[in-house]
């Protein structure tokens, strides 16, 4: 039986762990934050199995088993070098091969891809597909490039990355700023270098060579498929619904696609130079004609469209009321005044299409309030889901249909919502979809380490 006493201890414990994190990761804000949000919410788990308490398993949970950073030099279609930072962070394999996408973007640095491999640990074992947790990426700024400079810089990564990964070792994937076209570039080099069709070391690839269909509309389908499933919980829809989604990339372009066939109302999109509203609704082909062939800004979108859409230069898109809310650009890109703001105008549901793009006050905020919040492990799992339905197919050298690969997405998407539900209401905490994904993540990653020993 616990009692008070052991919760205080164990809250002791972990109050302790968390100051000796931040002395050990110094400059890391995103990191902190990830794990602050996890062991914050740990505590009625660790009290009611003893075991989950043994000294060692979550300081060994909070430490990646391996970092690996390199240089990356390239030269630029003018002949000029540049050295960039590669990085690769092996969080946790004790569910299977380390698995997650590579970000490149300016602001990537060691804290950020810590972060993103922390939660990527959760997450993965969410979808219950054994794979492992990992990031990597670069603060390489493909804005601008050329593909020719594109091409070279994802030769250079893969020439230092090939050594570290593997089918069954690591297998990135993409995330912001890689897509399906530096996918094809590094998966070339892989092979060029070891001389191996070894389709399953890399997933999102092209549709015929090893791709699984679906792969790029996962992440996005997944989470309105998520945030579906919080309103039927509460006894309503999505159709009819009108939803505020932040971003134009790959998650918020499928995401704005399945809004539509749900028969619900995407209002918006954005980018870093501001938003757009679209009183007809995005018109998803447009957006992807702008943003995925022309890799253009959103600014682009409202020009074309014609007298129901307007950009917002500089604006905040969580200013337009919507019923949803799906934030899917990047980290803490939703804060407590923006939190405020959706309440106000009645959001009912929050569903997180990025990775941690919630931040921890605008979370309590929107729980407090009684909006339902589907933190991005849970409610973005489909991407990485997919992914591992990807390799599947690679080992069987087979390719499913892409109704095949939907209804998969679908049944995992709902298993997930389920389990996060039942087990916040087991630990009594009805209704918060954070506990339930971090509760029920750990415990599956902990039941593992600890059957594997101390390694
Ligand atoms: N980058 C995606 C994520 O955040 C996908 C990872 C993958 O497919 O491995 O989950």
């Amino acid at each position: 039986m616990t009692t008070r006493d052991d919760t205080k201890t164990t809250k002791t414990r972990l109050d302790a762990l968390r100051v000796e994190i931040e002395r050990r990761n110094p400059a890391q804000p995103e990191f902190h934050q990830a794990v602050h949000e996890v062991l914050d919410t740990l505590a009625p788990v660790l009290a009611a199995r003893p075991e989950y308490a043994e000294p060692g398993l979550i300081e060994r949970l909070c430490e990646p088993e391996r970092q690996v950073i390199f240089r990356v030099p390239w030269q630029d279609d003018k002949g000029h070098v540049h050295v960039n930072r590669g990085f690769r962070v092996e969080f946790n394999s004790a569910l299977g091969p380390y698995k997650g996408g590579l970000r490149f973007h300016p602001s990537v640095n060691l804290g950020i891809i810590k972060f993103l491999g922390f939660e990527q640990i959760f997450k993965n074992a969410l979808t219950g597909l054994g794979i492992g947790g990992g990031k990597g990426g670069s603060d390489f700024d493909p804005h601008g490039r050329s593909d020719a400079e594109i091409m070279r810089f994802c030769q250079s990564f893969m020439t230092e990355l090939y050594r570290h990964i593997g089918e069954h070792t690591d297998v990135p994937a993409g995330d912001i700023g890689v897509g399906g076209r530096e996918i094809g570039y590094l998966f070339g080099q892989y092979r060029r270098i070891t001389n191996r069709w070894e389709a399953g070391v890399l997933t999102g690839k092209g549709a015929g060579w090893g791709g699984s269909a679906i792969r790029p509309e996962a992440t996005g389908y997944g989470s309105v498929l998520f945030a579906a499933a919080m309103l039927r919980e509460r006894g309503e829809g999505l159709e009819g619904q009108t939803a505020v989604v932040s971003g134009s990339g790959n998650v918020a372009i499928y995401t704005v696609e399945k809004l539509l066939a749900l028969g619900a109302n995407p209002l918006t999109c954005s980018d870093s130079s501001g938003y757009v509203v679209d009183d007809k609704g995005i018109d998803v082909d447009l957006l992807k004609q702008v943003k995925e062939v022309e890799r253009g800004r959103i600014s682009d979108y409202a020009e074309r469209r014609g007298a129901s859409a307007r950009f917002v230069p500089g604006g905040r898109v969580w200013d337009v009321p919507g019923d949803v809310a799906l934030p899917s650009a990047t980290q803490n890109e939703l804060d407590e005044n923006d939190a405020a703001t959706l309440v106000r105008n009645g959001v009912k549901a929050v569903a997180e299409g990025a990775n941690m793009p919630t931040t921890p006050e605008a979370v309590h905020l929107f729980q407090r309030a009684g909006v339902a919040f589907g933190p991005g492990k849970a409610a973005n799992a489909g991407g990485v889901a997919v992914s591992a339905l990807e390799m599947a197919q690679n080992h069987a050298r087979t390719a499913w249909s892409p109704a095949r690969v939907e209804e998969e997405l679908a049944h995992i998407m709902g298993d997930i919502h389920t389990t996060c539900h039942e087990t916040a209401e087991r630990y009594g905490a009805s209704g918060d979809y954070v506990t339930g994904a971090n509760i029920a993540g750990f415990e599956r990653v902990a039941d593992a380490m600890l059957a594997q020993g101390v390694i």
